[in-house]
């Protein structure tokens, strides 16, 4: 099993690095090979998905990814900022299902800014449509106004469309997930006034017919957006396209406290993915021993479970982590009275030492 490491910038590189310490404790043997990407891609070769990464990254069974971005690159052109480096590996390695699982462990539900009731327990999966949508529909651009109230005005547009063939794939993607769970499916459309989510539903719709045991219910954004906030236990799968997925999957996010806790997965149809932290380079807080290396490490469970066939392995992290929480440690994001503040490194520490508890030796070689 080869595993590419892009860890990136800023706590990227901290928090994969407590990651790859926990797939080292564990019984199995994978080759990984680590490479630059985003902002210190860019400033070690000038572009921030050079050719050497994203080879690396397709020659792989799976790629661990920290966070790419910094606010000092923000004035470089669109094309060479880090966050550039995302989009160029979604698109090359064909990453169209994004996996963003939203938990609440019982030991953190005072830390979402909902009431503890509605969040104990939660446990819902967000798959967005990641490669298609107003995100990457052409024609867009700026024009002179063709017609309308401002005709001759400048103006911008965009284009939001979606194929049957891609409307299909992440659908079946959606119902199977929701077969391996609780059996309920809610796709998440804007059908009263786009038509491309009128015809999202009516195509989801058809696929259904393939997965009678799954129930499916259909929901306008507006309403998933106060459902969520309302009443989130009610879900168990949310699908639904790629920009109102960017921005429910990160009110998911919140509910459960921490962006720090987050893990995620994005997936092509060979199985194949690249796992990262729902969470960004966190400038403010890098090099400083702060972050929360969870997500990273729990995303990683997510790769030994989806691309690398190891689903043992990743319940053993997943009851790591529980088991370090259960102990009270806390990194800062997630602290409260009564609980143990610790830095990155000695939260690795922890679940390592959870994990060692019961685990042979590991061979890790490095490419
Ligand atoms: P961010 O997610 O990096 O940070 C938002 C807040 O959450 C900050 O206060 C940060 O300190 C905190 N935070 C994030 N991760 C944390 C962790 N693991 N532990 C503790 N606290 C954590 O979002 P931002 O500040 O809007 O963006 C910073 C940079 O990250 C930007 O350059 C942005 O473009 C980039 N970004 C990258 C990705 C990615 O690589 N996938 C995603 C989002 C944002």
């Amino acid at each position: 099993m080869k595993i590419a490491i892009l860890p990136g910038d800023g706590i990227g590189t901290e928090i994969v690095a407590q990651a790859v310490r926990v797939l080292g404790a564990l019984d199995l043997r994978f080759e990984t090979e680590t490479a630059l990407v985003g902002g210190a891609a860019y400033d070690a070769h000038g572009h921030p998905l050079p050719e050497a990464t994203l080879k690396l990254a397709q020659g792989a069974d799976a790629v661990l990814f920290g966070a790419v971005g910094d606010w000092k690159y923000d004035k470089l052109e669109r094309a060479l900022r880090p966050e550039q480096a995302i989009l160029g590996l979604r698109k090359s390695l064909g990453l169209f299902a994004n996996f963003r699982p939203a938990i609440c462990y019982e030991q953190l539900t005072h830390a979402s800014s909902l009431k503890p009731e509605l969040v104990a327990g939660l446990d819902i999966l967000i798959i967005r449509e990641l490669t298609g949508d107003i995100y990457f529909g052409q024609p867009r651009g700026r024009r002179e106004s063709p017609d309308g109230a401002f005709a001759g005005a400048e103006e911008a547009f965009d284009t939001m469309r979606y194929s049957r063939p891609e409307i299909e794939r992440i659908a079946h993607v959606a119902f199977q997930a929701a077969r391996k769970r609780n059996k309920r499916l809610t796709s998440v459309d804007k059908a009263n006034v786009l038509e491309t989510f009128q015809f999202w539903k009516d195509v989801v719709t058809e696929v259904h017919a393939q997965y009678p045991d799954v129930a499916l219910d259909h929901m306008y954004v507006d309403n998933a957006a106060m459902q969520l906030v309302k009443d989130p236990k009610k879900f168990d799968v949310i699908v639904t396209g790629n920009m109102f997925g960017d921005i429910l999957s990160d009110e998911a996010a919140m509910l459960t406290g921490s962006i720090g806790m987050l893990p995620s997965a994005s997936l092509n149809s060979a199985g194949k993915g690249l796992y990262e932290p729902s969470h960004g380079s966190a400038p403010d807080i890098a090099g400083k021993n702060l972050a929360n290396p969870l997500a990273t490490i729990l995303s990683a469970a997510m790769m030994l479970r989806f691309s690398l066939n190891q689903p043992a392995a990743a319940d053993r992290i997943e009851s790591a982590v529980q088991r370090v929480l259960a102990q009270g440690l806390r990194t800062a994001d997630i602290w409260s009275a009564g609980t143990t503040k610790v830095g990155t490194i000695e939260m690795g520490d922890a679940v390592v030492a959870a994990l060692s508890a019961a685990t042979a030796k590991t061979t890790i070689t490095k490419g």
